[in-house]
């Protein structure tokens, strides 16, 4: 019923009515108990929207969803070989707001902000105020992609794109397909996910009308992100036109089996999404107890391949700086 209530309401209310207090969680789960385990670095606060907090059980300490949200001192250890930026992204930009390391695509920025703060995120060091395309860095960005004309896709990211409003949305896309080299564009989202009601009418009309060839690349971790009314939402988007996909973190404690694993696979497949990477853990400060070893990574790879149809396996990436596409792990390595 409460789970009901909150989802009603529109998406930009559930994003201002985020819990951003451990106290507000901790109660609304039951779990006081975990308070003297929380830490909340200055740099990266608690955020967590309220639909997501819906689908977390009550009283599980052990809950995959909260583990992923839920600040704990061990952000606090300094492991050696993490850092503040795993991928050099902070080098990586011909123009503010936009990376472009992959031969054909280029990747935006085009807002820092997230409605949900994952605990494992790389980019919870970015420096996003010096790396927000202003209006004239879009006019710059437009100039860019026309001077290569190998660039046929843009992926919109941030922070997370669907955290802009629909107008301001409408007009990076409208700047996008009026470059004729392009036929893809990309959205790298959670909000699907956090607050699904993002996937409005307005959105969803709107994507469907593009000239381009629309893909989503979501971002879900767990089988339980995935409610009913989530996959409602994710299956109107794909009677929408678009290309629905999946990349995951391989997170330890939090979707490190094959049974979550498989269940992802399948609840995505159920909601007419496909499995696109799972991406072993950026080495980033404060996130090195998520991280799973190379061994068992492999490991849990191989089960996965024998459990699932070949569709509904992911690709198993590190992101390297330096490397112009993401990394398969050499599942044949002895290490
Ligand atoms: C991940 C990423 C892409 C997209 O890679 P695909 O393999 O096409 O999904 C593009 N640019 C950057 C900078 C990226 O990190
Ligand atoms: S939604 Fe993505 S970018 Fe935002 S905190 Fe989570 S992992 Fe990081």
């Amino acid at each position: 019923m409460i789970n009901h209530l909150i989802t009603q309401k529109n998406w930009q209310n559930q994003l201002s009515e985020a819990i951003t207090s451990v106290d507000e969680l901790l109660s609304i789960l039951q779990l006081e108990s975990l308070r003297a385990d929380v830490y909340i670095p200055k740099h990266f606060a608690l955020r967590v929207p309220r639909a997501f907090v819906a689908k977390m059980v009550v009283g599980d300490r052990d809950d995959p969803l909260l583990k992923q949200v839920l600040p704990d001192q061990q952000e606090q250890i300094n492991v050696t070989g993490y850092v503040a930026d795993p991928l050099s992204e902070n080098t990586q930009n011909p123009i503010k707001g936009m990376l472009h390391k992959y031969q054909s695509r280029v990747l935006l920025t085009i807002t820092g902000a997230c409605a949900i703060h994952c605990r494992y995120c790389f980019r919870q060091h970015f420096d996003y105020s010096a790396n927000m395309p202003t209006a004239e860095a879009k006019q710059n960005i437009i100039n860019y992609i026309g001077e290569h004309p190998e660039i046929n896709e843009v992926i919109l990211s941030g922070g997370d794109p669907l955290n802009v409003n629909n107008r301001r949305l409408f007009a990076w896309l409208d700047a996008l397909e009026s470059v004729a080299q392009l036929t893809t564009i990309r959205l790298h989202t959670r909000l699907p996910l956090v607050i699904p009601a993002r996937l409005d009418t307005d959105l969803l009309d709107r994507l469907s009308q593009s000239r381009c060839r629309i893909v989503m690349v979501i971002h879900c971790n767990h089988a339980n992100e995935i409610d009913e009314l989530t996959a409602e939402y994710l299956q109107r988007a794909r009677a929408a036109g678009v290309t629905l996909l999946n990349q995951a973190v391989l997170l330890k404690s939090v979707n490190d089996t094959v049974d979550a694993q498989v269940q992802l696979s399948q609840r995505l497949f159920a909601s007419g999404v496909l499995p696109y990477y799972l991406h072993v853990l950026d080495k980033v400060a404060g996130a090195a107890h998520f991280d799973s070893d190379e061994r068992s990574s492999i490991e849990l790879y191989w089960s996965l391949l024998s459990a699932l149809p070949g569709y509904l396996v992911p690709k198993l990436v590190r992101e390297l700086p330096n490397r112009p596409f993401k990394v398969p792990i050499d599942i044949y390595s002895k290490t």
